[in-house]
């Protein structure tokens, strides 16, 4: 029998990921792959992305800023990423914007812990959530692989019960069996939720496989937390879930400002205008710094076309 498009994909994409892991790959685009890599991000400094973000709001499209960098397992590279980010706020409300940060919690020293004690992610996050709540800013906690989920959602409430949910946010992943759960375990904190397929390499014991499960579980999630009356970022670039979304909102009038479109900077940069024309909240993810292979090569394999964008770069 001939594989399904959706079979393909997800066949590709396990391929992508896993040879992007690999060592002497990962070695070769690391020195080639800078160029290539501006496609998807904005710069290596916070003046780079903020220059982004102020390109971007011209046309009616807000920033949404990250700092790139993954998983590090001591304490001195976690403080480090923390000082950054705590000074990447400074520098955005400086040039007279208001911070929207997105952190991945393992570069800020989750699981390790605190000379107090206490787990060195949650303390550092603290640090950054306190320092964008200063100037009327908001931090949302990316989602990494399903190991850190429940510790992701057990520093997310602690936080939004400290500074509140107009300043802290987290988010939940469509392929995860556990999501559905997820979403209703937090209402009670009126959560300001992120809504993703999931871009890490799951296995079926706690992921979805197929293209066709993941969509529908999607829409699931997002149509659930807006029916629960909680303010929703509806973070893809597919189309067809983007106008759904849209009609749903109409037929259960749900209106604009408890939900914005998401989308990844560099990408669908014509839907994010059409959507910001029709009136609609648009928040452009725009990571910048030195670390960009992990999220580069996410991006890659979500879609094989990037595959001949980057072998044509290459050659
Ligand atoms: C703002 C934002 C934040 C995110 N945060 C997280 C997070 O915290 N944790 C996490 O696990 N994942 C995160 N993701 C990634 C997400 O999980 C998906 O991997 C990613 O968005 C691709 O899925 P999709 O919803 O766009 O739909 P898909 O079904 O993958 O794609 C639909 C269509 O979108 C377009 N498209 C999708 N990806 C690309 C691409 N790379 N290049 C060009 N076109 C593309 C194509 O036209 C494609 O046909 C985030 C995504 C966004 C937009």
């Amino acid at each position: 029998m001939e594989p399904t498009m959706s079979q393909f994909e997800q066949l590709y994409r396990q391929v992508a990921l896993s040879v992007a892991g690999n060592p002497v790959v990962e070695k070769v685009l690391s020195k080639q792959g800078w160029a290539l890599a501006q496609r998807f991000v904005s710069g290596e400094t916070a003046q780079d992305a903020i220059k982004a973000i102020k390109r971007l709001e011209a046309q009616g499209i807000s920033g949404n800023l990250d700092l790139l960098g993954e998983f590090v397992n001591t304490p001195e590279p976690a403080n480090a990423n923390t000082e950054m980010i705590l000074a990447t706020i400074d520098q955005v409300h400086a040039a007279g914007l208001t911070p929207y940060n997105s952190v991945k919690m393992s570069a800020l020293g989750q699981g390790q812990t605190a000379p107090d004690g206490q787990d060195l992610g949650y303390v550092n996050t603290r640090r950054v959530v306190e320092r964008a709540k200063r100037y009327g800013g908001f931090v949302n906690l990316d989602m990494e692989d399903h190991t850190r989920v429940d510790s992701t959602l057990q520093i997310f409430r602690r936080l939004v019960k400290e500074f509140g949910h107009q300043h802290v946010g987290t988010v939940l992943q469509a392929y995860l069996h556990r999501s559905e759960d997820d979403r209703r375990s937090l209402d009670d904190l009126r959560p300001n939720l992120r809504m993703v397929k999931g871009a890490y390499l799951e296995p079926a014991s706690v992921a979805l496989q197929s293209k066709t499960d993941i969509d529908a579980a999607y829409r699931r999630l997002v149509y659930e937390h807006l029916k629960a009356g909680n303010y929703c970022n509806v973070a893809t670039h597919d189309h067809h879930i983007i106008y759904d979304v849209m009609h749903f909102a109409l037929a259960h009038g749900i209106p604009k400002d408890q939900f914005e479109f998401q989308l990844l900077y560099g990408i669908r940069e014509d839907l994010q205008r059409e959507l910001a024309e029709a009136g609609y909240t648009v928040r452009s993810y725009i990571p910048f710094g030195k670390d960009w292979y992990g999220y580069y090569s996410r991006r890659i394999a979500e879609r094989p076309q990037n595959v001949m964008f980057v072998l044509r770069g290459l050659l």
